[in-house]
This record gives C-alpha cells, structure tokens and sequence, in this order.
C-alpha cells in the first residue's frame, strides 16, 4: 500500500507528489491520459516551433511558478503585449489601462470586496449599458461562460491572475517535463483512467478503467471540475451534500483555441507589436485574439463558450476558414491566410472525457476554498484556489496545499528541503 495516491498528472498533481517526495511519503501517480501536464500542453508544430494547447501565460506579478522555472533553469519571456487593443466599430484601438476598471462602479465593487454589499453577477457593476455589454463580453471571454451564466462579481475583483505574464520558451510542455522527471517516472502510470475511489478501513481502494486496483492510505482527487461534475468517478461513501453543493456553485468554462503559424514576413510590412491581445467585439460572438508576431510567429484565436464546443469537430482547414472570417474584422491581419506555414490545430478542451472545459467559475455568492477534505480524499487543482483561480498559478498552490493536508493527516513532518 502507498501512503498516496495521486489522481490526475496536470500541475497540480506533479507538484503534489513533488511535496509528498520531500516529505519521504511512498506514492504512486494515476493520469488516465497518455502524457502528463493535463491543460497545461504543448504541441510541436512541423517547423518545430511549440505551441501551447491549454494554459500559455504564467499571470500574476508573483506567480509561483516562477521560482520553479529558475530551479530548472528554463527559459521564459515576458509578453511584451503591455496592452489590450479592442477592435470594435470598424477600428482598433489601444484599451487605456483602466479600460475595465472604467466599466465598473467602485463603491460597489469596494462594498463587495470588503464583504460590506452580497455579492453580484459580474455585469451589475457596470456603470451604465455600454459598460454592461463590455462585462457581459468580457465575461464570456475571461471565463468561456455564456448567458444566462455570469461569473461573480467577487471573484472577478479578487482575481489574482492579471492579464498577459510571462511565457516559457519552450511551452508549458517544458515545465511539465521537469516536474514529471523530479516526481518520478517510474511512479507515473500513464493511460490509467480511475473509475472508482473507495475507502476501506485501513485506507483507500482505487479502481481503474484497465482493471488494476491500487491501495493508498489517502488520496489526492486533481480532476478538473468538469471532471468531478460528469459523475465519471464514483465515490464510496458518497460525497457529502456539502460537497455537492459548492460543486453546484460553480460551471465550467468552454474556452478552445485555433493555433495559426505564420511565416515572419508577412509582419515584416506591417507595423504590429511583438505581443499584441485584441478583444475582437465587432462580431456575434466576440473573441479573443492573442498574436505574436516576433521569432516565428503565431496567432492563438480563442473561441470562448457555446462556439468553443462547436468549433471542436473542425478539420485544420475548416479552422483556418473560420480564423480568416473572425479576423478579418481586424485590417492590419488581412491576407495573413497566404502566408500559413503549417495545418491549423484546433482544440478540444469540451470533449476531452478527462477536462470537460476549460476551468472553473464560480457563480455570484459563490467563494473558492483551499483544497477539500473528505474523509480519506482530498481535493485540489485549479478549482480549489483562492488566489490565482483557475489557473496554473491556482493548481499550484492547491496541490501544494493538498498534498500539506495528507503530509500531515498521515503525521509526517515535512522534510527540511520544502520550499517555504
Ligand atoms: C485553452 C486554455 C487556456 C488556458 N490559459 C491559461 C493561461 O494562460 N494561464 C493559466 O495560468 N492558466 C490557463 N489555463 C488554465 C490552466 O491550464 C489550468 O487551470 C491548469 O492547467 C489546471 O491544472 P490542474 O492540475 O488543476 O488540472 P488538469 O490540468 O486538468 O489536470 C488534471 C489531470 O487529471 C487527469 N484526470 C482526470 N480525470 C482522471 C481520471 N478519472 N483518472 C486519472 N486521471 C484523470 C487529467 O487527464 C489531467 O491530466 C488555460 C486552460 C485552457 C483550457
């Protein structure tokens, strides 16, 4: 039997077992797909260039993450993109700095921070209707929820996760890499999909789709919630009511994205900035665009809620059409379709049996916790962070954080070496 049992090898699960190793705890890690990193992925594209399928910045101004990328030694950039450009009635424009907060009544928010006001949806801080759009806009495509869904208002203003942030040269396939070697290869069984958690008295009996039974005397769950929504899992006892009912306050986002490579000399004429994130407002739905157009060059249009999940069953050619007739709102890309170098990737975060979507949101009156404790299992990832949520700056202090709570429920005292 191992002490631990860790479910799910994304970042919040590699970084769990790194704390339990520190620790001197036996463990074992679970990832029913066949390679770790969960939605923080990264493809090679033909040429060679990397792209990141999921997760692509490190947000924040102190994102834990970036201590690890200085232990490994990886390389990483800051987006240059200091800015937000919207494309709206024909033209683009450079979005002021405050350009949300504009939108946004302060007493009202300030009341809501301070817990003085309940919370609200998102949109009824707008100042007037214009602003409401603006909010009801930028909550689709900060959070792929759709209408009649709205994001709470409190999250949003207490969100950690400032736009933009630092990128890994290689993609986020280059951190996984580090974190899955440190954790331990040998103990990564890989295309082992659970389908079962049941306790038994002197632990936990872990079932998996291949038919192999694994025993641990507590379990990490790091299972997207999409995940823990779609029942894919059973659990013995059942969760509690409780459980269910902060699962209940909370959806999960549709965002996807089509990757698009470029040749460089299709931005040698034009005047674009290295990094440039556009919120594209002049079509039904709006999207959201993030180009760079330094080194070998790539646009990433994201495709947020209901259209995130139709897009999903494109061909690469089919996505390139679809790229061409959402950007062409946008005059200085125009023509940018002649100089593609490679297909067209599409995600698909929505019907990936193993995300369900792309991360969390918690609906008004609704507060993230730390990572959740029921009985012999406890819960972590992106969705049980308070700070950065759902994000990768999010799975990591929740599988840190989780992985304390098992450290000490099995009364080990964490080794000298765990960073602080
Ligand atoms: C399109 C997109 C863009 C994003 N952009 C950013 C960004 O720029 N910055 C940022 O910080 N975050 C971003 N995110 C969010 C970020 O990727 C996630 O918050 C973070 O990677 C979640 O990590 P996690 O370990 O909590 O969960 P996951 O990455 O979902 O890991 C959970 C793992 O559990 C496995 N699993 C699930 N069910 C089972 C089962 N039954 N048995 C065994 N294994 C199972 C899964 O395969 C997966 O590998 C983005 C996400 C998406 C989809």
């Amino acid at each position: 039997m191992e002490d631990v049992i860790i479910i799910g090898a994304g970042v919040a699960g590699l970084v769990a077992a790194l704390e339990c190793k520190r620790a001197g705890l036996s463990y074992r890690i679970l990832e029913a797909c066949d390679q770790p990193g969960g939605r923080a992925r990264s493809r090679a594209l033909s040429s060679g260039r990397v792209v990141d399928l999921g997760a692509h910045w490190l947000h924040g101004e102190d994102n834990p993450l970036q201590a690890e990328l200085e232990r490994y030694g990886i390389a990483w950039r800051r987006d240059e993109g200091q800015a937000i450009y919207v494309q709206e009635k024909g033209e683009l424009r450079q979005a002021g700095d405050d350009w949300l907060d504009r939108a946004i009544d302060p007493d009202k928010a300030g009341a809501i921070l301070k817990g003085k006001a309940p919370d609200c949806a998102l949109t009824e801080l707008a100042v007037d209707e214009a602003a409401r759009r603006m909010l009801a806009d930028f909550a689709l495509l900060w959070n792929g929820v759709d209408p009649p869904v709205v994001p709470s208002a409190y999250e949003f203003l207490s969100d950690g996760n400032t736009p933009g942030g630092l990128e890994i040269e290689g993609g986020m396939g280059e951190l996984i890499g580090h974190l899955a070697d440190e954790a331990g290869m040998a103990r990564l069984h890989l295309r082992t999909s659970v389908s079962r958690i049941a306790e038994t008295d002197d632990g936990v009996r872990i079932q998996a789709m291949d038919g192999s039974q694994w025993f641990g005397r507590r379990v990490l769950f790091t299972g997207s919630l999409g995940v823990l929504k779609s029942n894919m899992v059973g659990f013995q006892p059942p969760l509690s009511g409780d459980f269910h009912e902060h699962l209940a306050g909370m959806v999960m986002g549709r965002v996807n994205k089509i990757v698009i490579e470029l040749d460089p000399a299709f931005f040698a004429a034009r005047d674009i900035p290295v990094d440039m994130a556009i919120e594209l407002l002049d079509g039904d739905p709006p999207h959201f665009c993030h180009v760079h157009s330094g080194g070998q060059p790539v646009i990433q249009l994201y495709v947020a809620g209901r259209q995130a999940e139709k897009i999903e069953g494109m061909t690469p050619g089919e996505a390139l059409a679809y790229a061409v007739g959402v950007l062409r709102q946008v005059g200085a890309l125009r023509g940018f379709d002649a100089h593609v170098v490679s297909p067209a990737t599409v995600t698909r975060w929505v019907a990936n049996p193993y995300t369900r979507g792309a991360y969390s949101c918690c609906l008004p009156g609704v507060k993230r916790s730390g990572p959740r404790v029921e009985g012999a299992i406890v819960f972590c990832g992106d969705t049980f962070d308070d700070r950065f949520p759902a994000s990768v700056a999010g799975a990591y202090r929740s599988g840190r954080a989780g992985a304390r709570i098992v450290i000490e429920a099995l009364g080990v005292k964490a080794a000298e070496n765990a960073v602080a």
